[in-house]
């Protein structure tokens, strides 16, 4: 164990609007910018609240460089942090299963493009949905996160309108994860840690539903 005489600090001041501007035009700036991983102190830190920091024109490149982002990777959700920059917006984009017992068992209709500014969610409804999920700053693995099957979120569109919406099955976990972001959470704080798979060990878990996996591997 080696210990380090210098401890930068990182993620915790909050940016001033000028300073933000300065932040999102650098990350933006040139080829996409990479998705930062899990010991990165931005993903622990709770974004700041989008309050008009950026202009239309900065708000909507910055949505369209992470939606470039999402898609690249690929993945179906991204949050501002996870390019390192701190604020409080999301964007959400699934295709959908493409098998059809997948897609029954799991909910997991088509999700066409959203962006979330200042998102929250509560559950609607008291069902539950257990299931694999993997995330773009936590290469390589996937577990098991409970959470509720519909959520009820509250946003605002990148064009200021505010919006209160019913997401439900794979679109409300995609909101559930990516908000989670936005709060310095990431989703194997509330995996059923014992359900971790490696991707080269998960395509034994690839059927429908978890329960091959919960006897498998003790969940
Ligand atoms: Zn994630």
């Amino acid at each position: 164990m080696s210990i380090s005489d210098h401890h930068p600090r990182h993620g915790s001041a909050r940016l001033s609007a000028d300073a933000m501007v300065d932040l999102v035009e650098t990350v933006i700036a040139g080829d996409l910018p990479p998705i930062v991983t899990a010991g990165h102190p931005v993903l622990r830190t709770p974004a700041q609240e989008f309050d008009g920091q950026l202009d239309d024109d900065l708000l909507g490149r910055l949505i369209a460089c992470m939606r470039s982002v999402m898609h690249a990777a690929p993945g179906v959700g991204l949050a501002g942090p996870q390019i390192a920059v701190p604020l409080r917006i999301a964007v959400l984009e699934d295709q959908g299963a493409g098998d059809d017992a997948v897609a029954a068992a799991r909910s997991r209709r088509p999700l066409p493009f959203t962006a979330l500014v200042n998102p929250s969610y509560r559950a609607s409804g008291d069902a539950m949905a257990a299931f694999y999920e993997g995330c773009l700053s936590v290469p390589g693995y996937q577990a098991v996160v409970e959470r509720h099957h519909a959520v009820e979120a509250t946003y605002t569109q990148p064009d200021g309108v505010s919006t209160t919406r019913i997401f439900e099955g794979w679109p409300a976990r995609i909101v559930q994860h990516e908000t989670d972001h936005l709060n310095g959470r990431l989703y194997l704080d509330r995996a059923l840690l014992r359900s971790l798979s490696a991707d080269r060990e998960h395509g034994r878990w690839a059927q429908p539903t978890v329960e091959e996996a919960r006897r498998g591997l003790g969940f």
